[in-house]
């Protein structure tokens, strides 16, 4: 990935934070761009910095169309290009029946997790396909190929961002954009670290490898689709998931 120009939204912390800092190692200059969490974003470009890279912040919520454009633009505007984006950004789902759907909740989790993702690879699209060059990959879910009870509206958006990633993958491959989307399993991040001890160590037994990721452990699936060792997959999901098949 050396001198690759790289947008990761959602990229201050989880599994967002563990793709940029493994992008860095790998030489491309990151734009790290979040809704929050700014002192976190400003440690890791200060991070990469330190080490020789080349990193800058900016402020993002993809709920709102314009963020998103700016920071297509910002990147482009510091690096010239933009060749890679990671399109994170992702909010989780209250547990709860579907029968006692809060209709408001439903729309915040769309426009993040779904209509987010649209519109940073519709925004990243253009500048791509004009320069004939571009790698997009979004982040779903294994409950996009495993939805779950409980988890209705999560399982939906995510199942939502592949049929997106392989429908638009076909589109744009002959003209050398090539998207493709990561399904991580249960990974170690804020959202896992708040949720029920129980529940936590319950799913652990579940899991046929006994525990959940680590964040780092699901970024060089990135990595592979950023690289040019993946100049023959289009429209793909990659699982990291433990072996797990189910919730
Ligand atoms: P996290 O909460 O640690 O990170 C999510 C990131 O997205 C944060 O940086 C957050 O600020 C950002 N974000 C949220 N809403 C945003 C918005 N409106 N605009 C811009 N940025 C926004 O969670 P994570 O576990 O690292 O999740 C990262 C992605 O991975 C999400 O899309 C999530 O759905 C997905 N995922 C997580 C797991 C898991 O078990 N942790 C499993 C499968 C998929």
């Amino acid at each position: 990935m050396a001198e690759r120009n790289a947008l990761v939204i959602g990229g201050a912390i989880g599994i967002g934070r563990a793709v940029v800092l493994a992008f860095a190692r790998e030489g491309a200059r990151l734009v790290i761009a979040d809704h929050t969490h700014a002192t976190e974003s400003e440690e890791i470009a200060t991070e990469i910095r330190a080490g020789g890279g080349d990193a800058i912040c900016v402020e993002c919520d993809v709920t709102v169309e314009s963020d998103v454009v700016s920071a297509v633009e910002a990147t482009i505007a510091r690096y010239g290009s933009i060749d890679v984006l990671v399109n994170n950004a992702g909010i989780g789902e209250s547990p709860g029946d579907f029968a006692d759907q809060n209709w408001a909740d439903w729309q915040r989790l769309m426009d993040v997790n779904l209509r987010g993702i649209a519109l940073g690879m519709h925004y990243a699209l253009k500048p791509m396909l004009k320069q004939g060059y571009g790698r997009i990959i979004n982040t779903a879910s294994q409950l996009a190929h495993k939805p779950a009870a409980g988890a209705a509206v999560y399982s939906a958006a995510k199942a939502g961002v592949v049929a997106l990633t392989t429908a638009v993958a076909q589109e744009v491959a002959a003209r050398g954009v090539l998207i493709n989307c990561v399904c991580p399993g249960p990974t170690d991040t804020a959202t896992w670290r708040q949720s029920d001890a129980d529940w936590r160590r319950w799913k652990e037994a579940q899991l046929p490898i006994r525990r959940i990721a680590q964040p780092e452990e699901i970024a060089p699936a990135y990595v592979y689709l950023a690289s040019n060792d993946a100049s023959f997959m289009v429209g793909q999901s990659i699982s990291p998931n433990g072996g797990d098949a189910s919730w």
